[in-house]
């Protein structure tokens, strides 16, 4: 067993870069080929069911039934061209990751043959027997139907030989079972609520965009090392092993050369991803030994989450081909970094205006003021609920656990617009904002030094930093969705929103002009947010966690308690007034959150258990009876004074039978603890109790680590986190 260690580690480090089918053209010419883009629509639509299907995905308008059979009769002449012989509805249930059931374009003839069809119904609806998926008691078992339904505003693709058609995914009762459709719901709110203040500057503005710009951090392993790690394997994270004497300390691997085999698989990636129509940017190796970064170009929040998750797709099946696999857990190895998908956020309109970046001259500061203070006052009443919108079992190892991100939602400003806001409270309302240029400065302005345009300070230990033209939600974890996040914020904001242009509203009828009215409704929520909210120090402190208590933050650290938000009048009311989700639909998905949470603990507890009974306890055993042995044979050949030889060996064999004896008593506890929740019915309770098992995890691998550090090595089943963290 112990050579198989080996010989898997001494494999994995000889293996060479994959030679990559590199194609002939360049990325500009091939990016977007296996999207059905405007470019192809065009191409395979007639002039009318083209201009149809532009008016369905530009303004909302509804696709009748004519018009989707010529759509889908384009799409299946595409599609053949390219080899495509199946199709199936993509969509995102609440689980991780995307499903998708293929069907073959294959019908009979009516002749004794078969043709290929594919009618506008099939791409419109399909009825999936949606059982199966998670739904918190929504749909009742005796009516599995659900039915996914296309959705126009982002892309068909090819995948293989499939074309992939992204939907919803309801109940029969036209309840969201999915992300997708309360997400695209807080973006109309969110552009429903910004569009009016947004005249107040520019009346030719026709439509706010949310955009979204994701970090997707990830850990690769060799498939081979990976195999050999039962936690691993089940878990996406290692439930036990020692730390490796060198780990990240010297900050050499972030931005750091990418190694060979690694940087293939990038290209590879990339690759694919543009032919998707996905446009990467940036690739990068991040803090952890064997951690990297992948970002895109910023896009339409519902697109550009639909890439995420087709991206990760991809990286899944292109990491097999370089003899990898990927990890988007948020915490595979214990003692480096872990893995987030920062949410770079902003919102802009259809006119190239982003809300969130300084203006061009006072109306356009004051355009940024008012949407930067109402989304950092949406963000202090929703703290906890944007807390809870990432509070996941895998995610809930980062949180709090002394990087980022803290497990209190605050929001980073930096100097500068700390002191514009500052300011702002003090001069009187129709003082204008300005870009501090190299022109001569007038007194009384409020000013935004140029400089801060493309240079804002960092802070890396904030969960929602701004970022010069964006916030950056740093909390959302590697392996979520990001419309958990996006659809929580937005919706947030968009609350706020509607808020703030009422009492604009109120202050313009009593006769105070746009400008005026608009700065004396901000004075008073600055005045709010800048004692609360806004935090630019250490995130990580201790002296924090008290001080955000004290503000009236959110500081749980529980995630199924975190969950909770949800349910709570504050939030059914929004999120009901806005009409993103119902509270059924509310409570349904909090039971969800809180069974898969139970579920994935129940997994790791057990594989936990069963990796200690079966691998650990016997190597430790196995060396335990050598050193036995070895001190036996030294009584034999020095019976005088062999005592004072064997010390060390002695405590050896002492230690190995305690630490056995303690890893045996609290698995046992831990076993019994299981079977304990098991019992319980309610899944909120069931996940308190699972949250304590979490907890009890942590006490069981130390020992198992203790014993790594002394067992002989040759005799350690698993391997170690050396050899998995730097084989590239
Ligand atoms: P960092 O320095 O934070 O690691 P990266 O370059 O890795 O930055 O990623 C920044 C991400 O933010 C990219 O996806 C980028 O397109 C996105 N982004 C930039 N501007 C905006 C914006 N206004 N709104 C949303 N996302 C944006
Ligand atoms: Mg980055």
């Amino acid at each position: 067993m112990s050579k198989l260690r080996f010989d898997v580690v001494q494999d994995a480090f000889k293996k060479k870069a994959v030679e990559i089918d590199t194609p002939a053209t360049r990325p500009e010419d091939y990016f977007g080929c296996l999207t059905f883009n405007r470019e192809k629509m065009y191409k395979y639509l007639d002039a009318k069911t083209y201009q149809a299907l532009i008016d369905v995905i530009d303004n909302g308008m509804t696709l009748d039934l004519k018009t989707a059979d010529k759509v889908a009769e384009g799409m299946k002449t595409w599609a053949m061209e390219n080899g495509v012989t199946h199709v199936t509805h993509w969509f995102q249930p609440l689980t991780e990751g995307t499903a998708e059931k293929h069907d073959s374009f294959m019908e009979y003839d009516g002749k004794g043959g078969m043709v290929e069809e594919f009618t506008g119904k099939s791409l419109i609806q399909q009825e999936p027997d949606a059982s199966s998926f998670p739904n918190g008691g929504i749909r009742a078992t005796f009516e599995a139907r659900g039915y996914t339904a296309w959705d126009p505003t982002s892309p068909v693709f090819i995948q293989d030989d499939t074309l992939c058609i992204p939907t919803v995914f309801i109940s029969y009762t036209g309840d969201a079972l999915d992300y997708k459709t309360p997400l695209k719901k807080a973006l109309k709110a969110v552009n429903d609520a910004a569009l009016p203040i947004c005249r107040l500057f520019d009346p030719k503005v026709k439509k706010v965009y949310s955009y979204l710009g994701w970090e997707q951090e990830y850990f690769l392993v060799d498939e081979d090392l990976y195999a050999a790690r039962p936690d691993l394997m089940l878990c996406g994270r290692t439930l036990m092993g020692h730390s490796s004497s060198k780990n990240q300390q010297l900050d050499d691997h972030y931005f750091g050369a990418i190694p060979s085999r690694v940087a293939a698989f990038m290209r590879d990636i990339e690759i694919a991803g543009y032919k998707l129509g996905i446009p990467l940017k940036t690739r990068h190796n991040e803090v952890a030994p064997n951690q990297f970064e992948l970002a895109p170009i910023y896009g339409e929040t519902n697109l550009s989450n639909d890439q995420n998750q087709m991206i990760m797709n991809v990286m899944n099946t292109i990491a097999r081909k370089h003899g990898f696999v990927v990890l988007f857990h948020e915490k595979p190895f214990d003692g480096i970094n872990g893995s987030g998908k920062h949410n770079n956020w902003s919102l802009g309109t259809d006119t190239g205006t982003l809300l969130l970046a300084p203006g061009k001259d006072a109306k356009g500061n004051l355009q940024f003021v008012t949407f930067f203070v109402n989304v950092l006052a949406a963000v202090q009443k929703y703290n906890g609920l944007l807390k809870a919108s990432i509070a996941t079992a895998t995610n809930a190892h980062r949180l709090g656990a002394n990087e980022a991100p803290p497990a209190i939602v605050s929001a980073f400003l930096g100097k500068t617009m700390t002191d514009v806001l500052k300011k702002l409270m003090d001069v009187p309302s129709d003082t204008p904002i300005e870009i501090a240029g190299k022109k001569g400065r007038s007194v009384g302005l409020v000013e935004i030094p140029e400089i801060f345009v493309d240079n804002t300070d960092r802070n890396r230990t904030s969960p929602f930093a701004f970022t010069g033209n964006r916030f950056e939600f740093r909390a959302v974890g590697s392996s979520a969705n990001c419309a958990g996040a996006m659809t929580t914020l937005n919706a947030a904001v968009a609350e706020q929103l509607i808020e703030f242009k009422a009492a604009v509203d109120a202050e313009m009828a009593s006769g105070k002009p746009c400008n005026v009215a608009i700065m004396d409704c901000l004075k008073p929520i600055i005045k709010s947010i800048i004692n609360v909210v806004c935090f630019d120090g250490n995130g990580y402190s201790d002296e924090w966690k008290v001080e955000a208590a004290k503000r009236g933050l959110d500081v749980e650290t529980n995630v199924p308690k975190m969950i909770k938000c949800f349910t709570e009048e504050k939030a059914v009311n929004m999120f009901t007034k806005l009409g993103i989700y119902s509270k059924v639909e509310l409570e349904a998905r909090n039971e969800v959150k809180w069974e898969t949470y139970s579920k994935k603990v129940q997994i790791e507890a057990r594989v936990m258990g069963r990796m200690a009974t079966n691998h650990i306890i016997p190597a430790a055993l196995e060396y335990q009876s050598k050193l036995l042995k070895n001190i036996k044979l030294m009584q034999t050949a020095f019976p005088e004074d062999y005592k004072d030889m064997v010390a060390t060996q002695m405590d050896i064999v002492k230690e190995i039978s305690r630490r056995v004896n303690d890893i045996t008593v609290k698995v046992d506890a831990m076993i019994e603890a299981r079977k304990a929740a098991n019992k319980i019915e309610d899944e909120y309770e069931k996940a308190l109790a699972y949250h304590e098992i979490a907890e009890s995890l942590f006490a069981i691998r130390r020992p198992i680590d203790k014993l790594e550090e002394i067992v002989d090595n040759n005799t350690w089943p698993l391997p170690k986190y050396r050899e998995i963290l730097f084989i590239n």
